[in-house]
């Protein structure tokens, strides 16, 4: 049977990366996330078409756990079972730790981590029973070191790593691997965004703030772009990778290696 995959915020930037590379590779695609409805609908039709699977779009809000369970219903209800889980839908917000909004912080911690939680609590059951499954969440070189100004992005990165390792042991035995991504700079809409911010408050131009942005932390002086994630999740998703577990893999140019 087509093995199905659920991708969080995969209307835009590395979760639609990730969601095109897992319907190349043959999988039937439960999209999310926000955005113009007529874009969706496109990426929808647009992904079926090309590669000959089924898709269906969940505007599940990953901060809303009833959402989230709903999303992985509807995933079963659509396509038979749900195979592959990615918890890739997440927010940035940037301020001093004394100077960061309540609201801010309790939205970075629901949507980039206890999302994760969640969808996981909701598909681990199918996972297990089926006695075969993959979760790949996607944290960040911000899992595994710090920057300032990213209080709660950084405790949401961290937290979804310590998360990757439980259920990696608790299911270890299930046919069931979790692992996180951990990518450096890539160039989406999220990026983007504290890029022309920078550049905006510090008077330069936005390809001034792009080579800024990489040599401060980046050895390799270029993007990870969504493709390269993609790819590392059709590998751990495949027979080769059915030892992995637990990990966190960077895909970085080298910035957790200083
Ligand atoms: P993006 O802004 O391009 O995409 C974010 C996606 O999440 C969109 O589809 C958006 O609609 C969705 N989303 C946001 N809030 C949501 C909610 N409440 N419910 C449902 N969907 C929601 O961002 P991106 O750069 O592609 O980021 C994707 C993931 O990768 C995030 O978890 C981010 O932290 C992580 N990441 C990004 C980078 C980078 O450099 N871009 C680096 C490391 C990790």
């Amino acid at each position: 049977m087509t093995k199905s995959a659920i991708v969080t915020g995969s209307t835009s930037g590395i979760g639609l990366g990730i969601a095109t590379s897992l319907a190349a590779a043959g999988y039937n695609i439960m999209l999310n996330g926000f955005g113009d409805a007529a874009e969706i609908e496109k990426v929808k039709t647009g992904l079926a078409q090309k590669h000959g699977i089924k898709t269906a779009y969940s505007a599940a809000d990953m901060s809303k756990p009833a959402d989230i369970r709903q999303m992985v219903a509807d995933t079963v209800e659509a396509f038979g079972s749900v195979d592959v889980l990615i918890n890739n839908a997440g927010i940035q917000f940037t301020a001093l730790t004394e100077d960061f909004p309540d609201e801010k912080w309790d939205a970075i911690i629901a949507i980039n981590l206890s999302a994760a939680f969640h969808a996981s609590k909701a598909a681990l059951p199918h996972m297990k029973k089926q006695k075969w499954g993959r979760i790949i969440n996607i944290a960040s070189a911000h899992g595994l070191v710090g920057s300032a100004q990213k209080v709660a992005y950084v405790a949401a990165k961290h937290g979804i790593i310590g998360m990757t390792k439980v259920v990696a042991i608790e299911a270890a035995n299930d046919g069931v691997t979790c692992n996180a991504i951990c990518p450096g700079w890539v160039l989406t809409p999220l990026v983007q965004k504290q890029i022309e911010d920078r550049a905006q408050k510090n008077g330069t131009s936005v390809e001034a703030e792009k080579a800024a942005l990489l040599g401060e932390k980046q050895p390799m002086k270029q993007f990870t772009t969504p493709e390269h994630l993609g790819g590392l999740a059709v590998y751990l998703c495949s027979d080769n990778a059915e030892t992995t577990t637990g990990t966190a893999l960077s895909v970085d140019g080298g910035w957790v290696a200083e």
